[in-house]
């Protein structure tokens, strides 16, 4: 089996690329952060760059609005599948895996 351990820097959560909305995520996390789903999809998303999704808003510096400052990810227990699945379910381009330093560990089932 392998392991992947995180260094939670954060850098994920800054690349270019975008964290699609998907409805029955932001009811869970506007229910996390106690607002209504209303509040979530104002607050924390924005219409993508074609304009045809909702998708997670992004900070100033290019973040995730949900970055904190200590490269943490505020709503960790309800984050998307997207973001949870990383890299397990991932293909990403060689000069984005070179932006991760998490590494994998081969371990016994
Ligand atoms: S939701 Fe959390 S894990 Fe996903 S990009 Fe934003 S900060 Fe990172
Ligand atoms: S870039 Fe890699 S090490 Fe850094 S937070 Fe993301 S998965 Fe973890």
């Amino acid at each position: 089996m392998r392991v992947f351990h995180c260094k939670c820097c954060g850098n994920c959560c800054r690349w270019d690329g975008v964290v699609h909305y998907v409805p029955e995520e932001g009811r869970r996390i506007a229910e996390f952060l106690g607002i209504s789903e209303f509040d979530m999809i104002q607050k924390y998303t924005r219409l993508s760059d074609d304009r045809k999704e909702l998708v997670l808003a992004d900070k100033e510096d290019g973040g995730c609005v949900f970055l904190t400052e200590d490269n943490l990810c505020s709503i960790n227990p309800v984050k998307p599948h997207q973001c949870g699945s990383y890299p397990y379910e991932w293909d990403v381009p060689p000069e984005y895996k070179a932006l991760c330093p998490g590494y994998w560990e081969e371990k016994e089932d």
